[in-house]
């Protein structure tokens, strides 16, 4: 039985094995308190280690210039190597399959150089309908880019009438009925407004079925939600770090490619020196020979102090583990959706949109609120809650089961409960 009570929060945080964790995170201030904060699916907390990480890169620099590259325990020319393991384990692929570089939508259209190539009728993208603005445009300006009108070519798979998620069987269907026309399919992991996880391993399994590549925007399920890209056969997948993964604003993004292709250095793709094969790339010959795996991706050297609070992070993520995350995370949003589900039967207008199933969602809730919502929210904010608002009337909730308590979770519908529209 979950009890609606600040002593059985209290009892839940004493026996979580990932309590700790909070200690190592700097949460907001309100009134001299720390917020309820809520929105680790937008902007995850500042690790406490992050300071000394850019401190040390900064000396680093201030020590050895340029020699920097070469020296110390994690010499700037060899960077991007010391993420790939962990951020493999994250993602479920194998070290040479991932490399951390540059932005999100920076490598959503790289992997689509790769792995968008329209050819005569098999032309057409899949994608989630309500997809994040940027994936939209980025499909859009594929299009265009290949002289296609992206009206005819980007299919947007949309719910029911009168429902707010895909049904996994309408997204096999969209797939199927094209079939022999789909060239990409392209998806969120976790729908950034509605927090559905969508069936990964099936929608890739299909198509590649009907002969299509597949690739996944992983923005709100890295760090969130199981994932095992390379046992899937995922083709591509991008992901942002600054969002569960909490490595700062604009930090660097994630790219999986599939070993079957990163060892095929034929594949079309935007190069750069840092993609060329480590061992005659200061020849500065012409001719460009990728590197093997993801890393043949790169464009340019490393983002030293963008990608140093990337590791102190993946450090975190390593000690905590992903099964002991997602344990945490299920019961943590379980916890929340019985305390809403109480308010709704005491009356209260909103509704959960995100799915109920655990295999269906990650953290995130999000709450449809009725009219006056932004009013509800405005008032969560003035009590120190940190959640986010999405018009028309959305509010998502993401309790962070690396440093979000099950008292924060009582504390937040406690406020709801309190709230007189
Ligand atoms: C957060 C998010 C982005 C943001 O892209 P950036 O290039 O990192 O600014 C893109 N796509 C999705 C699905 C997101 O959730």
């Amino acid at each position: 039985m979950l009890k609606n009570t600040l002593s059985y929060a209290r009892e839940l945080d004493a026996q979580d094995p990932l309590k700790d964790f909070r200690k190592e995170f700097y949460f907001p201030q309100h009134n001299g308190e720390d917020c309820i904060y809520l929105c680790g699916n937008s902007l995850g907390l500042q690790p406490k280690g992050v300071k000394a990480a850019l401190d040390s890169e900064l000396a680093h620099w201030q020590e050895h210039g340029v020699e920097g590259h070469f020296r110390g325990d994690m010499p700037w020319m060899y960077y991007h190597r010391f993420f790939s393991e962990q951020a493999a384990r994250i993602v479920g692929a194998k070290p040479g399959e991932v490399v951390i570089m540059n932005t999100l939508t920076t490598n959503l259209h790289l992997m689509m150089v790769s792995f968008y190539r329209p050819k005569g009728k098999r032309n057409k993208i899949i994608m989630e309908g309500g997809a994040f603005p940027s994936d939209q445009y980025a499909m859009e300006t594929q299009a265009r880019y290949h002289g296609l009108n992206p009206e005819e070519v980007v299919i947007e798979v949309e719910p029911r009438e009168g429902e707010h998620c895909l049904r996994t069987e309408d997204i096999l269907d969209v797939i199927r009925k094209h079939g022999d026309e789909v060239a990409l399919v392209m998806f969120g992991g976790v729908n950034y407004y509605t927090g559905q996880y969508y069936d990964l391993e099936t929608i890739a399994k299909t198509a590649r079925e009907v002969g299509a590549n597949i690739g996944y925007d992983l923005a709100h399920a890295a760090g969130n939600v199981p994932l095992k890209l390379h046992d899937w056969g995922v083709d591509f997948a991008v992901w942002c770090s600054y969002k569960y993964l909490n490595s700062g604003p604009g930090g660097p993004s994630g790219a999986f490619v599939h070993e079957k292709h990163g060892d095929n250095p034929d594949i079309p793709r935007f190069a750069g020196w840092w993609g060329h094969d480590e061992g005659e790339r200061f020849q500065m010959k012409k001719g460009f020979i990728p590197m093997k795996g993801a890393a043949g991706w790169q464009l340019s050297n490393a983002q030293i102090f963008a990608m140093a609070p990337h590791k102190v992070s993946l450090d975190i993520f390593e000690k905590a583990g992903m099964e002991a995350l997602r344990e945490k995370s299920l019961k943590l949003s379980a916890y929340l959706r019985s305390l809403l589900d109480d308010l709704v039967t005491q009356g209260r207008e909103f509704e959960i949109i995100t799915p109920k199933e655990d295999s269906d969602r990650g953290a995130q809730l999000s709450i449809l609120t009725g009219e006056g919502g932004k009013a509800l929210f405005d008032f969560l904010t003035e009590n120190g809650v940190v959640a986010d608002w999405r018009e028309p009337n959305v509010i998502r909730i993401a309790p962070v089961p690396l440093y979000n308590s099950f008292e924060d979770v009582y504390r937040f519908a406690g406020l709801l409960e309190r709230y007189k529209s």
